[in-house]
């Protein structure tokens, strides 16, 4: 099986056509600016991976492997008052997991302070920077706007020995947070804002979770980002279209801080996904407010959350690569992914039966304490995975739905006078029911044929119905969660008039009480099983515990997706 499915994905990836990025890569190397490729993953560790972020890490690795080059992982933590530790060690996790390799090449942008320190001090000495006294909000009015050229920042006059002066005091921690930043002299008439003389260095009494104490002066992004690409000799530096316009200050830094084979920016569109939060101030908000269960709810679409439900990193390695990669601002389909997931699961998963919503059948012809042991594939479209033994007994659970007392057209399933087939065993016929006080059926009574046994090639009637079941005695009593969209998909991700969410009320249903037939024994967190005619379930590594398991439902069987041609 496997050898075939490879096949056909390289025919596949002969025939389409390569995306944008390969082709500026290609002609790259045909005209000798670079003579390798080397590609990073640059992370601001302030919080979990997301889908979009495994994009642009598919797409970084993807292209180093592809060109027999090198990936670097790297953090951007240059901005102490946001970053944690915490989201060090899962990013980290998440890369890992997705597949994406960066072997020994994992670095910290903090590791360059010094170097990024010694480039702004290099940048004063040329005249290329001076440092400001005008307050963040000064310099926001003096910048101009895309209609009026900017106003020269009097400290543009400073001299460089002054400047040179301030900025070692800057950075010896003589001003406050705020009172003093360095400004790149580039031309405060540019048509560009981010060429108005941005601000590359600010003073900020702040703990760094890397440096500690050690400075109260840190880099802007604009500045250190180049920097950080070019002392790690990154070829292309890979990122998403809002840093279009902060190229020509990308090449303006790497430039003027005389770097030798200077970096090259490429913008490509961020991933964006219908109906899914991804915003990483909507998901905080959600954690506080206590919608959802942390960083890695089910309902999320954080790496962390995809894998706690079950996906799989080739579902969504798959979904990246039918996404594609544009400098056009698009949006793909959930389903899409789903589809992805689905195609990855029905070939590798076991299938069992599990009754999510248990009534209780009896067979009142079936001898008291007679068991048989029944054969059950364990997957029909992959015969190579085997088979697994179901105990059937004359007292089984089935879902309640699968029973009707008063049936509408076309319901083939059990009703009283009414022949069905269970899975792997036998036909029964419908003989009666018992009913509470209230009026709610507690149990169905039927009788079997046991000529009717599955694989006895028993064909003299046939029936319309085939329903799971599991034993009443040995099956295992676990809780299952059904996800839905966490967002109204009516409606729309935002509220228009206030900004807020459209949160579905039904995004979560808890079963808490599922029967599973007793071969799911011994699952362990992250173990994922197709459930017959209910989907692909996942044991969740957070709720489960010794004495139950806890399943996140996957995804359910049915789509309306199709694969665009
Ligand atoms: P923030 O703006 O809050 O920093 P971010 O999503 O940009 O959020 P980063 O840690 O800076 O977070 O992102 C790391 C890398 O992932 C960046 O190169 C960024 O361009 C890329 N990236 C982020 N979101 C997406 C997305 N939706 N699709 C593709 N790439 C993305
Ligand atoms: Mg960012």
């Amino acid at each position: 099986m496997e050898p075939q499915i490879q096949a056909a994905e390289n025919t596949e990836k002969e025939v389409v056509s390569r995306h944008f990025i390969e082709q500026e890569i290609d002609k790259d190397l045909r005209e000798g600016v670079y003579d390798h490729v080397h590609t990073r993953f640059p992370p601001e560790p302030n919080g979990y991976l997301h889908i979009g972020h495994a994009k642009s890490i598919l797409l970084n690795y993807g292209l180093a492997q592809e060109y027999g080059g090198k990936f670097n992982m790297r953090f951007d933590d240059t901005n102490p008052t946001k970053e944690k530790t915490e989201f060090v060690e899962s990013i980290l996790e998440d890369i890992k997991w997705l597949g994406a390799d960066w072997e020994d090449r994992l670095f910290f942008a903090s590791d360059y302070f010094g170097q990024m320190y010694e480039k702004a001090v290099l940048l004063v000495k040329k005249g290329k920077a001076y440092v400001s006294d005008l307050s963040a909000e000064q310099i926001r009015e003096y910048r101009g706007t895309l209609t009026e050229p900017g106003k020269d920042d009097p400290g543009r006059e400073r001299s460089i020995e002054e400047n040179l002066e301030l900025f070692e005091k800057m950075k010896n921690g003589e001003f406050e947070d705020g009172s003093k930043v360095l400004r790149a002299r580039i031309d405060m008439a540019s048509p560009n804002i981010n060429m108005r003389d941005p601000v590359i260095y600010r003073v900020a009494h702040m703990t760094h979770h890397n440096t500690g104490d050690t400075w109260c002066i840190y880099p802007m992004y604009d500045f250190a980002h180049p920097i950080e690409d070019a002392i790690e000799g990154i070829t292309h530096s890979i990122c998403t279209l809002e840093f279009e316009d902060h190229r020509p200050l990308y090449d303006w830094v790497v430039k003027e801080c005389e770097f030798e084979n200077p970096p090259r920016q490429i913008e490509f569109a961020k991933l964006y996904l219908t109906n899914v939060v991804t915003g990483k101030r909507y998901i905080k908000k959600l954690v506080e407010d206590g919608i959802v269960d942390g960083w890695d709810d089910p309902r999320l679409v954080s790496i962390a959350a995809l894998r706690r439900r079950g996906f799989t990193p080739e579902s969504i390695r798959r979904f990246i690569e039918l996404c594609g990669v544009s400098k056009a601002n698009a949006s793909a389909d959930y389903a899409m992914l789903e589809y992805c997931l689905r195609e990855d699961l029905k070939l590798k998963k076991k299938r069992l039966m599990a009754v999510l919503d248990p009534i209780k059948l009896v067979i009142d012809n079936y001898p008291e304490d007679q068991v048989e042991e029944l054969e059950a594939a364990d997957n029909l479209e992959n015969p190579e995975m085997g088979s697994h033994i179901v105990p059937f007994m004359k007292e089984l659970y089935i879902e309640r739905e699968d029973f009707m007392e008063e049936p509408p057209k076309k319901y083939y399933r059990l009703f009283p006078g009414n022949e069905v087939r269970l899975m792997h065993a036998y036909f029964v016929k419908c003989t009666g029911f018992e009913k509470d006080e209230n009026g709610k059926v507690t149990v169905v009574h039927c009788t079997y044929d046991p000529a009717t046994k599955a694989g006895s090639g028993f064909s003299e009637r046939k029936v319309k119905g085939t329903i799971h079941w599991v034993p009443a005695k040995g099956c295992v009593e676990a809780t299952a969660r059904l996800y839905e969209n966490l967002v109204d998909e009516e409606k729309g991700v935002y509220n228009k008039e206030d900004g807020s969410l459209n949160l579905n009320p039904d995004s979560l249903k808890v079963c808490e009480k599922v029967y599973i037939e007793p071969a799911v024994g011994g699952a362990k967190p992250y173990d994922s099983f197709q459930f017959v005619r209910n989907g692909f379930y996942c044991v969740d590594y957070k709720d489960t515990t010794d004495e139950r398991l806890v399943f996140n439902r996957i995804v359910s069987l049915k789509s309306s997706f199709k694969l665009p041609k």
